[in-house]
This record gives structure tokens, sequence and C-alpha cells, in this order.
């Protein structure tokens, strides 16, 4: 006679104890299997059948006793181990099928076949020649419901062959059954019994245990009768040997599994589980929608106004400081910056140029055509200083400078209300406060406008005709433009003016400094404080995202219980489970994030239709979806772990 494959020591197994009664359910169980044996074990319901098929499979572990499978002590494997035998070694057939309704007939099959890392055409002709076999070859893309009982069965029966089902544990495989489907289902596994696969069929009805070479009768947990010893099994020589099994499990147990096989089975899994629960889903996915929505729409409002700041910024010229005197208090008399300190301040050598302005708002006239503009009295570097050229005609020259020439440079807007639009008004005259200008050139388009003022209505002329011609020449300049001779040196150049002009007027500081580039920063700064309060909102808002997804995916293991069950059953490891789940919560939030980043370039849309300026930038996308795959993870990880550490048989035999 040959190794026994499955030996059984005075198992026994009880329930409950600290809480409840303790119930001894198997009190002291001893019997071996042998290979190519069919056996059926027989006895009333509650006399622990189930009990004990559950501990044979692996599903379960007893309270004492010992079970060694091919020689090795089942008590010493590890969950890995444990896994791999229910997958390669044990093919179940319970009494309610146990299949995963989301699943058709051809994946509940292939289960365990993506479990062993079997590549995919392998594994899909291998489920579809089984379902052929049991005669279901046009039932492949049904799923369960739509599959009657005896049907469903055979499908059960496929899915325990599909990793050779070396031995198949059916416990009352007839039990739901009508006679007919319930004699078709026995038919087949006399013919798996005659191939060589060992069974163990578990049943209360002695006709069909009939049928088995072998009957255990168990009653009250005890084993009361045992055909074994009278009739030992025939050994053929194509029947698997222990040694053969128990060589692959020390070999197999430690294989890993094809983890993109499990990858893309997991992925389509959880496709279809949010498919079916797509409202509930939707409206968890809303906080991780709202979160990465905030965060690109918060990125791209803050890149939107930092570009038009920049813009500003080089349409201002952000090496331009400003000097003028202080305006006088109660308390003290103005400052005066005087054309003598502009020829000193140019003498530093860190100024480039240096430009006196003064300016006042005049009446300006042409033929019975008379408006206001502020015309302002500029030096020949306006174009350079202030960025803004000529671009019509020219501007006026160092010789119209020192004669004091009553030429004029003026703005777009100025050409238009004066001349008409698109006019040529080059060569004309304007009477400025009565002082007849020439126009001798046209300013781009300038469009920023500061204050209340636009920049477009200005009339430029060189500052001695205007000191002179204009404002009276006892006048000093309004303000002194300083342009720095290195941008990165503003501060230093600011400094340098601050003590020369301190020691220019006896230590008085009655002068003020400024530039540009400092305000807009400033105003930049006050942005950036927006932006961190929307940040906040949008962290808050994946906080929520990410308790939803929590909570859908407890919510998920929970409703799944059994269906984690069937899946231990059939042999996926804890590791398995861990990664579908979590596939499932990742798939689910990167779901959830491209939803918001739609949502987010929508919105953006329509704030561009609103003239804020918006500019959305690939990294800032990236980030926010990359934020909503670690909330995927980071949440769905403890529902994951909860499910991965199942108790099999809790698992399976939950409602
Ligand atoms: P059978 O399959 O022979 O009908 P079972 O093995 O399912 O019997 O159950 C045997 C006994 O064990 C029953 O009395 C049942 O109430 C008890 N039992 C089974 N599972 C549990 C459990 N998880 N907790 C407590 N008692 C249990
Ligand atoms: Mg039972």
């Amino acid at each position: 006679m040959s190794a026994p494959l499955i030996e059984l020591c005075n198992i026994r197994k009880s329930y409950g104890g600290v809480d409840s009664p303790k119930v001894e359910v198997l009190r002291g169980i001893s019997l071996s299997i042998h290979p190519g044996e069919f056996v059926a074990i027989v006895g009333a319901s509650g006399s622990g059948k189930s009990t004990l098929m559950n501990i044979l499979g692996c599903l379960d572990r007893p309270t004492s006793g010992s079970y060694r499978f091919a020689g090795r002590d089942v008590a010493e494997l590890g969950s890995d181990e444990l896994a791999w035998l229910r997958r390669e070694a044990f093919g179940f057939v319970f009494q309610g099928y146990h299949l995963i309704p989301s699943g058709s007939a051809q994946e509940n099959v292939e289960m365990p076949a993506i479990y062993a890392g079997i590549p995919p055409a392998e594994r899909h002709a291998r489920a579809r020649a089984l379902l052929d076999r049991l005669g279901l070859a046009s039932r492949t893309g049904n799923r369960p419901h739509q599959l009657s009982g005896g049907q469903q069965q055979r499908v059960s029966i496929a899915r325990a062959l599909m990793n050779g089902g070396h031995i198949i544990l059916a416990d009352e495989p007839t039990g739901a059954l009508d006679s007919h489907s319930g004699a078709e289902v026995m038919a087949l596994l006399d013919e798996l019994a005659s191939q060589g696969h060992v069974i163990i069929l578990i049943t209360h009805d002695r006709e069909v245990a009939a049928r088995a070479q072998r009957i255990i009768e168990v009653r009250d947990g005890e084993v009361v009768s045992d055909t074994a010893s009278e009739q030992a099994p025939a050994e053929p020589a194509e029947h698997l040997q222990a040694d053969d099994l128990r060589q692959r499990l020390d070999r197999g147990a430690t294989l890993k599994g094809a983890w993109k096989g499990e990858l893309l089975e997991s992925l389509q899994a959880a496709w279809r589980v949010m498919w079916i629960n797509r409202f509930r889903t939707a409206l968890t996915l809303l906080g991780i929608v709202i979160g990465v929505a905030s965060v690109v729409v918060m990125l791209a409002v803050g890149e939107g106004s930092k570009r038009q700041v920049m813009a500003q910024m080089a349409a201002f010229g952000s090496n331009i400081l400003y000097l003028n005197g202080k305006h006088a208090t109660e308390r003290e008399p103005g400052g005066i910056v005087s054309l003598d300190d502009v020829a000193a301040v140019a003498e530093l050598p860190l100024v480039k140029h240096v430009m006196p302005v003064i300016g006042e708002q005049l009446m300006v006239r042409h033929g019975n055509n008379s408006q206001s503009f502020y015309v302002g009295g500029n030096n020949t570097w306006f174009p350079e200083i202030f960025n803004w050229p000529v671009v019509e005609g020219s501007f006026y020259t160092e010789a119209d400078e020192a004669n004091g020439a009553a030429v004029a440079v003026i703005g777009q807007k100025v050409r238009d209300k004066m001349f008409g639009a698109g006019s040529n008004p080059l060569g004309q005259y304007l009477l400025i406060g009565n002082v007849p200008f020439q126009v001798i050139g046209i300013l781009a388009a300038k469009g920023a406008s500061s204050g209340d003022q636009d920049s477009d209505e200005r009339i430029a002329v060189p500052y001695s005709a205007a000191a002179i011609r204009l404002f009276g020449s006892a006048r000093d300049p309004e303000y002194i433009a300083v342009a720095a001779l290195d941008s990165s040196r503003v501060h230093e150049t600011e400094k340098a003016i601050e003590r020369l002009l301190l020691q220019r007027h006896q230590g008085k500081h009655d002068f003020d400094l400024t530039n540009d580039a400092a305000l807009i920063q400033a105003e930049a700064r006050t942005q950036n404080s927006l932006s961190l309060m929307l940040g906040a909102i949008a962290a808050i808002s994946l906080l929520v995202g990410g308790i939803g997804v929590m909570n859908i995916m407890l919510m998920t293991v929970r409703e799944r219980t059994r269906e984690i069950g069937i899946r231990m059953a059939t042999g996926a490891r804890q590791r398995d489970i861990l990664r579908q789940f979590l596939t499932e919560a990742v798939l689910l939030s990167m779901v959830g994030g491209v939803t918001g980043i739609a949502l987010a370039l929508a919105i953006g849309g329509s704030l561009k239709l609103a003239d804020i300026a918006v500019a959305f930038a690939l990294p800032a996308i990236l980030g926010a979806f990359a934020c909503a795959v670690v909330t995927g993870v980071v949440f769905g990880f403890m529902p994951a772990r909860k499910a991965a550490r199942l108790d099999p048989v809790k698992a399976l035999t939950s409602e």
C-alpha cells in the first residue's frame, strides 16, 4: 500500500469557551486517506462533517490532534503554504456553490489559476476546455445568477479542477440540487474518481454515499464506522503519489505568483465592483474630486497671477527705483530732490540712467477738440527706463533736450482721442497748455494701467521744454526714476543712493526711495497667502476624501467577506487579498483624481472667461493626481489588511 496522503490523528475541534458555552464538535477523529481513494463521509446534520472537511482542506485548524499531509505536519505550515495546498492540492465543491457573484463562469473557473501564476492564454484555454467538458461551453460569459443550480455546481467543479484538483473536497455537492442535476454531478465525481482524483464526498444521504468505495460514518464528532480496512484501494500507476505532492509543496509554496496577471485581475474586478455600485462610489469620491480640483485650480490661479505679476514687472522694469522728496506734513516741511541731486545720483557707479520727471494733467487741444491728458517732462531715457518704445516716428533727442524743443511723443489713446484711431498725426501740432508742440512719435500701446490712470493717455515732452514752457523753470522734478545697472543689485543701488542723498541733505531723510519690484512682490506675497488658504481647503478635502475611500472600502470588505473566503479557499494568499483591495482603493481614488482634474480644467476654463489669469502646469496636475493615489493607498490600507487577515472559514460562512 502507498504512503497515505492524509493522516488525521485524534483531531479535536471545539468552539466557544470564553463568552459562550464550549461545544466539542470533533472528538478525536483519526483516519488516513490514500491516493486514488473515493471516500464518502456520512452522518446526520450537525455531526461535524463540514467542520472535519474544513480542517481536511486546510481552511481551518483543529483545536488539538495532528494532521499530516503527504507526511508533513500541517500545524507547522505557514499561511502561504496552506494557501498553496488549497490552490494546488485541493479543489473545493460546496453545497452553496460559492461562486463570486460579480464574475462570469469563465472568470470564476480561472481564479485559482490566477493565484497560481498561470499565464493568461493558458488559463483561458484551460478554463474553456473544462467548461466545455462539463457541458457549459455556451455559458462561459454568464454570471452565477444567470445560471441554474446544477450549472453553478458544475462551474464550481470546473474551478476545483482548474489547478489539477488532486483532492476534491465536496461538501454536500448535491444538497441544493434537484435529483436530475444531482445525478449529473455525482456522475461527474464518479468519472473524476476513475481518473485518479482523490474524492472526499460529504453527504447525509446514504444513497449518494453508496457511490464511494469507502464510507466513513461520523456521529457526534466521532468516527463510528469506516469501511477502509475491508477494501483497500487498488493502486493504478498513474495515481498521484504522496511523495510527489510533498515535493511540490516543498518547492511550490515559495513560488511567487504572477503579479501581472493578479494585478490585471484585481483591476478588472475592482472596476466591475465600482461600476456595479457606481452611484455610491460617485458620492464617496466627491471628497477626493473636490480636493484634487481645488489643488489644481489653486495652483493654476497662483501660477496665473504669478505670471501676470512677472509680466507687469517686465513691463515696468524691475531695476527701476523711484526717488522723490517727502510730502510736507504739519510738523515738517516737504523735502525736495533737486536737479543737482539728479546729477549727483547719475554719477554713482551702480546707476545706469537717471531721469527727472515732472508732470501734470493738462488740457490739450487740436482744432476744436480739447481733452485733458497727463503731460510729463522726461529726458531721453524715457523709452529705456519705462521699457516703452516708440512705434511710429521717433523719440526726441539729446539736442531737443538741450534746446528745450517743443516736441511731443504721444501715447496710443492720445492719438486715438485727439486725431482719430489709426490716423497719422506725425508732424501735426497739439496745443498743450496753449503752447504748440509738434508730434514727432507715437508710443507703443502699454495696456497696463496703474490706479485710475491709463498709461496710454500720456504725452512725453523733453524735461527742459516742460520745465520752461509748461511748468515754470523754477520747479524741481516731481520724482526721479533711476535705472540700476544690475537688476540683481537693485537693493545695493538703493542703499548707495540713500547714503548719497543723506549726505547731500545734511543727514535729513526728507526723501522716499521705492521700487516697483518691491511693490509687486508685496502684492505677490498677499496672493501667496491666499494660495496657502486654498491649499488648506484642498488638504482638508483630500483628508475627507480619504476617509470616504476608507469608509467605502470597509463597506466593501464587509459586503464581500464571503467573496474573500471563496478567494482564500481557491488559494489566494493573504498578500493577494491585500493587493486586491489596495488596488481597488487606489483605482477608486485614481478615478476621483481624474474626475477632479477634469473638473479643475472646466473651472479653469470658466475662470478664464471671467478674465482671471489661470495657468495650468503639468507638474501641478500630476502632483495632485499623485496626492489622490497616495490618499487611496494610505486610507485603503487598513480595510485591505482587515480583509487579508480574515479567517477563511469565518469569511466563507459569513452572511
Ligand atoms: P454538519 O456539516 O455535519 O452538519 P457542522 O460541522 O457544520 O455539521 O457543525 C457541527 C456542529 O458544530 C454543529 O452543532 C454546529 O452548531 C457547530 N458549529 C459549527 N461551526 C460553529 C462555530 N463557528 N461556532 C460554534 N459552533 C459551531
Ligand atoms: Mg455541513
